[in-house]
């Protein structure tokens, strides 16, 4: 195969067209990218490969590319406990539910606090989903 030959133009920047570049100049093999984009707009993209799945890390090591991402990434545990949140929802629960136990006999609960309660909490959930969609 001639020089010329070897030559390759890879369009788009994206993850497959960087690596497939990256892979390509690894072998000797001259590439151009070629990208529509302009650099601040390439720059300003939202952000979409927060998360690497083990098949791409496979994929970013086979090109070098693992060892330097690795340290600037968080790598998620297998199995993920935070232990004092769930510590702390056992100590509320258990502060709760017995003086709900004693209460649910009380008519007054049932007809009132129990509805007030369930407003009470679809309130805040609802507050909070609007928050975080579009906060
Ligand atoms: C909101 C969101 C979140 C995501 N999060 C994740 C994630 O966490 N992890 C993950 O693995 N994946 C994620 N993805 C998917 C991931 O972004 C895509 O799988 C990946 O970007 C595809 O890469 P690509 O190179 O094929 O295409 P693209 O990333 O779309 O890149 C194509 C590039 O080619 C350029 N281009 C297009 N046409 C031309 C042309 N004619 N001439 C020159 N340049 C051109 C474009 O401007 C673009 O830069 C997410 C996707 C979205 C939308």
């Amino acid at each position: 195969m001639s020089d010329a030959a070897q030559r390759v133009i890879v369009i788009g920047a994206g993850p497959v067209g960087l690596c497939l570049a990256l892979r390509l100049a690894q072998q000797g093999i001259s590439v151009c990218v070629v990208e529509a984009l302009g650099e601040d707009n390439f720059l300003e993209q939202v952000p979409r490969a927060g998360t690497n799945h083990p098949a791409t890390l496979e994929l970013f090591d086979s090109i070098g590319l693992y060892d330097r991402l690795a340290p600037r990434g968080i790598v998620a545990p297998l199995v993920s406990f935070n232990l004092g949140v769930e510590l702390g929802q056992i100590v509320v629960a258990a502060l709760v539910l017995p003086v709900i136990w004693k209460l649910r006999t009380k008519p007054a609960f049932i007809h009132r606090w129990v509805p007030a309660s369930s407003i009470l909490v679809a309130l805040l959930g609802g507050y909070w989903f609007v928050q975080r969609i579009w906060f």
